[in-house]
């Protein structure tokens, strides 16, 4: 069924995202803080807006994917933002990776405006939004999802109710620290290979179909044996979930050791100037360490 949707935030994944809802057939109207990525989804059939007002009085059904909780908050309860603006009984899908105790906190500020708000983050990366075949994970109540469930289906492959509003960005910070120690591990065991003078690319044809194998393995190895670190997915936004990883393991009493470890190699890497990179940049650090590069 076609709905009428507003998109707020068209950068790496909310490009794709709203060009897979057009190709659904909905009617999109999009709104970014860069001018030339609304022209980019407007070339796709979504309909321009100007600002987050123009949005809320044209849909009651918004999605946000946004950097971080501080820029949902602002789009949402900020001045001028869209609970000034939105008719009662509006949901909005915030898709963006924020910390669950910020979804909690703009959920009670929509709720207190007779709004509806889940929270959808999304996992996959670029490739996978341009597919559609991302995998979200929904926090909220359950009618609310149930009502919206065909239009994530639009964007993702699996869509999963984890509970409560925030359980969605529980199961994203849970997502974020497997991928990070993930691309770490893969980029320590190439640089043994490599050291050891046995080719990184054999080892990765060797291994990727054993119990070491993983989705982090196929999407993150072929970019670091060819030095391709173009975003995908930030180094800084990686370092962003991992703080609110850490903030979130220190507020329900879950030690997160490993996690501190790897996000002192992501401090390493933005401070190398890499904060913009993918996150496969984490095997630089070990090049680094060893002054040798892991390469075909
Ligand atoms: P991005 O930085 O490419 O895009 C964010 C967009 O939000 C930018 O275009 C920016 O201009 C816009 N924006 C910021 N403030 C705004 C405002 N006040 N009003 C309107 N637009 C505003 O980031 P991204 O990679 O698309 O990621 C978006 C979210 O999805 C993040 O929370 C990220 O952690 C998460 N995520 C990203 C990936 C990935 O692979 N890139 C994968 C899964 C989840």
């Amino acid at each position: 069924m076609a709905t009428k949707i507003g998109f707020i935030g068209l950068g790496i994944m909310g490009k794709p995202m709203v060009k897979n809802l057009l190709k659904a057939g909905h009617e999109v109207y999009a709104y970014d803080i860069v001018q030339e990525y609304i022209e980019d989804v407007t070339r796709a059939g979504a309909v321009a807006c100007s600002s987050v007002a123009e949005i809320a009085s044209n849909c009651s059904l918004i999605v946000t994917m946004l950097p971080n909780g501080p820029d949902v908050k602002d789009v949402v309860c900020g001045k001028d933002g869209l609970l000034e603006h939105l008719s009662a009984g509006s949901t909005i899908i915030d898709m963006s990776s924020i910390e669950p105790i910020v979804a909690q906190e703009i959920y009670a500020t929509c709720v207190a405006k007779s709004v509806y708000m889940l929270d959808a983050p999304v996992s996959g990366g670029e490739p996978k939004a341009i597919d559609g075949t991302l995998s979200i994970m929904v926090g909220g109540d359950a009618t609310v999802f149930n009502s919206v469930k065909h239009i994530l289906l639009d964007m993702g492959a699996s869509v999963v109710h984890c509970g409560d509003i925030g359980a969605g960005n529980t199961a994203k910070l849970a997502n974020q620290i497997i991928v990070a120690l993930n691309i770490a591990a893969v980029s320590e065991a190439f640089m043994l290979s490599t050291r050891a003078g046995v080719n990184p690319s054999l080892v990765f044809d060797a291994i990727k179909g054993g119990l070491a194998g993983s989705t982090v393995m196929n999407a993150k190895v072929p970019m670091i044996l060819d030095g391709n670190f173009n975003p995908g997915f930030k180094v800084d936004l990686h370092i962003k979930d991992l703080l609110n990883a850490l903030n979130t393991g220190h507020n329900v009493g879950a030690p997160l050791p490993l996690t501190v470890a790897i996000m002192e190699i992501l401090q390493n890497v933005r401070a190398h100037g890499m904060g913009q990179n993918d996150h496969s940049a984490i095997a630089t650090y070990y090049e680094r360490l060893t002054g040798t590069e892991i390469r075909d």
